[in-house]
């Protein structure tokens, strides 16, 4: 099984070294065709703004709804997860609407644009604490119905999942903890 990092823009080098160390295959996902290779796919953090315009330019669009829609994982943090959001407010822009949330851009101002904050995550019924790295965050407005919260940071959730997409706030990657990344795993390992 290896897993994708979408290599377009932002931290996909550090997702894509988070997945290493768990000794998964990691494929660096440039060309939609080269999502045939792989079991899922990380989209990681940047500018969504940025993202979104390469991810069009490159055709990203059609083939990850076919990805989606074909049973195959989805994670997405921070620019990733706004990509994935159903709804993304202040500004609006489009999103790929693959999970049943609304997100709010840059949500925690500039005091605090980025900052390190204990989080509590619940992954396979295993209650964990979690330090969190959030950067220019977005916020977590509405969670849909169907949609699992995962991990809370205060009142708001960060980490949530509806079937086999996972979004979050946070930046996992940039600590040394590799429990999100397991966890993405395996939904990967049990889709197939
Ligand atoms: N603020 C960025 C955006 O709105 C996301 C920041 C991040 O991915 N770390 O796209």
């Amino acid at each position: 099984m290896k897993i994708g990092v979408l290599a377009l823009q932002g931290d996909f080098a550090l997702h894509a070294r988070a997945l290493a160390r768990l000794g998964v295959g990691v494929v660096e996902v440039r060309k939609p065709a080269e999502l045939n290779a792989v079991g899922g796919l990380i989209i990681p953090g940047g500018e969504s703004t940025t993202l979104l315009h390469l991810m069009q330019e490159w055709e990203f669009f059609p083939a990850l709804e076919k990805f989606h829609a074909g049973g195959r994982p989805l994670y997405g943090t921070c620019a990733g997860c706004i990509v994935l959001a159903r709804e993304v407010e202040r500004p609006r822009q489009f999103s790929l609407g693959l999970i049943d949330v609304t997100v709010e851009r840059n949500a925690y101002g500039r005091q605090r644009e980025s900052f390190e904050a204990p989080g509590v995550a619940t992954l396979d019924g295993e209650r964990t604490a979690m330090e969190m790295v959030f950067i220019r965050a977005p916020r977590i407005t509405r969670v849909g119905p169907g949609v699992e919260t995962l991990a809370r940071h205060g009142n708001d959730a960060v980490l949530v999942r509806q079937g086999t997409v996972l979004v979050g706030t946070f930046h996992p990657e940039l600590t040394e903890d590799t429990a999100v990344h397991g966890y993405f795993c395996r939904m990967v390992e049990a889709s197939r």
